[in-house]
């Protein structure tokens, strides 16, 4: 069967050469294959690199045609490893990497193959930048379009909320531009409707960046925990300015399990900067600070390194908080003081305050939360739990230690202070559950499949619409 229908992509691509083809008995085609997670060893049917939004056309009509399915491809990083499934074509959009600026350098058109890394050293080299996530080597598309935390969520906002427009290639195998309609649903469910070959986002100019990790003495965890949260929320009651953003950190490093934060400091103003470096730093006892004036390039080498480049198990949670309060922190600390050693197995708190929050006061907030089905609006800390492993024979007791947190912190801590809402892209065993991912844009998301890829085309994108 699979020897049939390759004969005939075959006789198909003999007349677009340019597409590049890997089938599995390609040397190229383990590299080529290789996703973050190595959990799921899914075989496709073959790769196709396409090199346009044309060739991106001409393969989905083809596999509409032919009653293939296939999935879509950029980075590699989702959880479960979904861009590869048995049997299926991969519709790998690597080569789809131009960024063209406006000439009011107010937005780019990125192309959807792109990743983060390449994104930020291409904007940075003409003195800009738009918000990433925290690892690099993520898909920008991937990450950006189904919701998009990072380093610059404080003073710009989520990365659904950067993107004004999109081309995609639809359920027919067209090229449109995303109505309205399409676009609100891009940002959050993203490619759910089709293949975002390009997007177009807002971009902001910055020179400076004052970044690096800040790490405090945590031989005792949940002590460190809960001191640095009871100080950091004193800290924000009397006010944090937007360009500083956060991110709490517990990761297992060389010398062993390390707690600390990651200071990102967005503005040129960078004077500033050092005192608020100063003052976060004060928060607890330190045992190492990287703070420093850098350039994108330099940051993202150093980001490179923070995750393992592949891993196994399945044990990824969130829940999203109104506070870290001390009780919350216990909770936190406690299980963290378990933390299985492996490299793999890692917990972080990324905060949502500012433009991207129904909190703000700044009225085009409104826009960002009618204008897109991301669902969680409150300004909120989002705690991330990974418990994957390097290692297969490790996997299972770093599953169980991430779901017992996820699962104690549930039953422990104030259930006021737990939002509805989980994080799609890092919350994967909530994927079949669209109200608590969508939350009132649920229903919408499942009108505009209906209305965007009537036949499920895109039967295999994410979030897997049923
Ligand atoms: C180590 C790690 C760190 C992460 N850090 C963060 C973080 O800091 N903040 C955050 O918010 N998230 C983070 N994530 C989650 C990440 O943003 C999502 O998993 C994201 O969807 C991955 O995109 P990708 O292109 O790398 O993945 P892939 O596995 O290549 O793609 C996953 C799916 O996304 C869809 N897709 C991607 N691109 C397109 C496109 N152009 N057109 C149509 N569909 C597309 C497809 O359905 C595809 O199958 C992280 C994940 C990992 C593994």
């Amino acid at each position: 069967m699979a020897d049939s229908r390759l004969s005939a992509l075959e006789a198909f691509l003999k007349d677009y050469p340019s597409i590049k083809y890997i089938p599995p008995s390609s040397a190229d085609f383990a590299s080529v294959r290789e996703v973050w997670y190595h959990g799921r060893r899914d075989t496709p049917l073959a790769i196709l690199q396409p090199q346009s939004a044309e060739e991106v056309s001409l393969l989905v009509k083809y596999a509409k045609e032919n009653g293939i399915q296939f999935t879509v491809r950029v980075g590699g990083h989702n959880l479960e490893g979904r861009a590869i499934v048995d049997g299926a074509l991969v519709i790998d959009l690597r080569a789809l990497t131009s960024v063209t600026v406006a000439d009011d350098l107010q937005s780019a058109t990125v192309q959807g193959g792109i990743l983060q890394q390449d994104l930020a050293i291409k904007l940075w080299s003409k003195g800009l930048v738009t918000p990433i996530g925290t690892i690099p080597a993520v898909g920008y598309v991937g990450w950006a379009t189904y919701g998009g935390y990072g380093p610059f969520s404080s003073h710009w906002g989520l990365g659904v909320d950067q993107i004004i427009g999109a081309t995609v290639v639809n359920s027919n195998g067209d090229i449109i531009k995303a109505d309205e309609n399409l676009l609100k649903g891009i940002r959050g469910a993203g490619g759910t409707f089709g293949v975002i070959v390009d997007v177009t986002v807002k971009v902001y100019p910055l020179k400076s960046l004052l970044a690096g990790a800040i790490i405090f003495d945590a031989q005792d965890i949940c002590k460190a925990l809960t001191e640095f949260n009871a100080a950091y929320r004193r800290l924000l009651e009397d006010g944090l300015p937007s360009e500083l953003t956060i991110q709490q950190l517990v990761y297992n490093a060389p010398p062993g399990r390390l707690f600390g934060v990651s200071f990102f400091w967005s503005s040129d103003n960078t004077e500033e900067g050092q005192r608020w470096k100063e003052k976060i730093a004060s928060l607890g006892p330190v045992i190492m600070n990287t703070v420093a004036l850098k350039n994108i390039p330099d940051w993202v080498t150093e980001m490179r390194a923070l995750v393992p480049s592949s891993v196994y198990g399945g044990g990824s949670h969130t829940h999203n908080l109104k506070q870290i309060t001390t009780e919350a922190a216990q909770v936190l600390g406690r299980n963290l003081s378990k933390m299985p050693s492996d490299p793999a197995c890692m917990f972080s708190v990324h905060q949502l305050r500012g433009p991207s929050t129904s909190h703000s006061t700044n009225d085009s907030n409104f826009t960002y939360k009618n204008n897109s089905v991301f669902a969680e609006r409150e300004p909120h800390y989002m705690l991330e739990i990974l418990g994957f492993s390097t290692t297969e024979e490790n996997k299972h007791v770093c599953e169980q230690w991430a779901s017992d947190l996820a699962n104690q912190f549930q039953q422990e801590t104030d259930t006021t202070n737990i939002l509805p809402h989980a994080y799609i892209s890092l919350d994967p065993i909530n994927n079949g559950n669209m109200v608590r991912i969508f939350g009132s844009h649920a229903e919408e998301v499942f009108a505009l499949k209906k209305t965007y890829d009537p036949d499920n085309v895109f039967a295999l994108a994410l979030p897997l619409l049923k």
